[in-house]
Order: C-alpha cells, then structure tokens, then sequence
C-alpha cells in the first residue's frame, strides 16, 4: 500500500454516513474525537537534522523552531491514537477490520460496557444526547469497505512515527532519480536508449542503475579515504579503445581503414 503525505483538502474529519466513526486522515476514528485532534498542523519539516556545531544564533533558533514544531505534532498524533481504531485482521474481501478504541482499552464507551471499568483517568467517548449510540461503537469490529476513502488510505498511520520513518525514504528516491537523469550522471531522459519494449529498456534502465549506485559508491570513498572494497580500487580513466589485431599489437589505421581493391580483388 502506498505512504503519501495528506493535502490540506484533504484533511478533516468525513463521517460516515450510518457507522457512527470519522475518516481522519485516511484512518477511522471515534466520532467522539475532540476537535483539537481533528486538524492536527503538518510541521514543516517531519524530522529535523542535527544541530550544526558552529551555527549561528538565529540559525539556532530556526532549528529549535522547527523541533519544537515536530514535537508539538508528534504529541497530537499520539494524542489522537486514543480514538483511533485499531486494525484487527481483513475481512476474505480484503477489506481491513477495526476495532473500536473502547474495546482497544483506551475509551471508557457506554457501546462496551466492559470499557466503563477502565481506570477513571481513561478519556471517555461522549456521544450526542437524545441518539442512539453509534454502530462502530457497539460492534466487535468494523470493517471499512474500499470505496470509503481509499484514496488517503494508508498501510501506516499518517503521522506516526513509523509514517514518518517510511515516508522520509522518498527524499533519497527523489536524489537518486536526480543522479540518474543528470547529463553527467546516468542521462536518462526520453528516448535515451533509442530502444522501444519493456524488456531492453529495462535491462539498459539496471545497467544505468548499477553505474549510478557505482558512481555514489567509488564518490564517498573517494572522498572518505575508503578503500575496504576492491570495487573503490576501479581505475576509472578513460584509456580510449585501441583494437588489437591478431598478433595481439594494435592495428595500424592502414589496416584498419577500409579495404583496398588489391585486398579485395582476391
Ligand atoms: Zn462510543
């Protein structure tokens, strides 16, 4: 399944229509969820680098800025995991199972009366007064069809910690498609390889994967003083192409020019 981030329109909470539980951001919760967990602000960066030694003041500040941002939306993503269903095995169509949070043990909810002996320090799950109490809070387990918001569904929960973890691989993919179209890199582009079918192009895509990865590989060591592998030992000058003849010494351009009519005359 796919690790994407959320649009801003796509976000808020979207009820279901007869289930009595919220799409958040492509997971089902508690409709009861408060409002502050409902929108909860991506921080502009996910993850922050480590402190320069020698930054400057204001740089100091930015960076302190940006974790206090991280931190602060680490703590409503774990904040809200208290009203969020928990999956609980699929269904023979496929469709993932939930749990309710109550059933989970992190809602007090009238829908099971055995969460009511939760400790008392346990959120509860308020519903409307005057309506009945909602489906997905009275059933063992709900099971959330395909066609509700498949579009934001996810393997992990957006914003958790594993999320975040899978989704930062994406700006290493995005590097790596950079060195291999770079002209100096792997040159891909359009019509590189003058070839047509899946098969050559793939085939040629791997040689110029493998060159690519060579290339990052031979660079660091280069610049780290390197040498463990017998790969970073690569003498990569061009030496040109000089052809040999049979006699193993290279061909003079007399003999390898284009035949002359004596030599063909035979
Ligand atoms: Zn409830």
């Amino acid at each position: 399944m796919q690790v994407m981030d959320m649009h801003d329109n796509d976000r808020g909470a979207r009820p279901h229509p007869t289930d009595g539980y919220v799409m958040i951001d492509g997971w089902p919760h508690a409709a009861s969820i408060p409002d502050h967990l409902v929108r909860i602000a991506r921080p502009t960066n996910l993850s922050v680098g480590p402190a320069r030694k020698n930054a400057t003041k204001r740089k100091k500040a930015k960076r302190a800025a940006l974790v206090a941002e991280v931190t602060k939306f680490r703590a409503l993503i774990a904040e809200r995991a208290t009203y969020r269903f928990e999956r609980h095995g699929k269904t023979a169509g496929g469709n993932y199972r939930y749990e309710s949070p109550a059933r989970a043990g992190k809602l007090r909810c009238a829908g099971y009366p055995e969460s009511l002996h939760l400790p008392a320090d346990t959120p509860e799950c308020v519903h409307p007064a005057g309506q009945p109490i909602p489906k997905a809070c009275r059933q063992r387990t709900i099971t959330v069809s395909e066609n509700v918001g498949l579009k934001l569904r996810q393997e992990l929960y957006w914003g958790s910690d594993e999320w975040i973890e899978s989704y930062a691989r994406r700006s290493r993919v995005e590097s790596s498609f950079g060195l291999l179209k770079a002209s100096d890199g792997g040159g891909i582009k359009r019509g590189w390889t003058l070839h047509t079918g899946l098969i050559r192009t793939t085939l040629l895509l791997a040689l110029q994967v493998t060159a690519s990865n060579l290339r990052v590989l031979l660079s660091w060591a280069k610049r780290n003083g390197w040498t463990a592998d017998p790969l970073t030992k690569v003498d990569l000058t061009d030496h040109g192409f000089i052809e040999a003849g049979a006699d193993g010494l290279p061909l003079t351009e007399a003999t390898t020019g284009p035949p002359r009519e004596d030599q063909t005359a035979a």
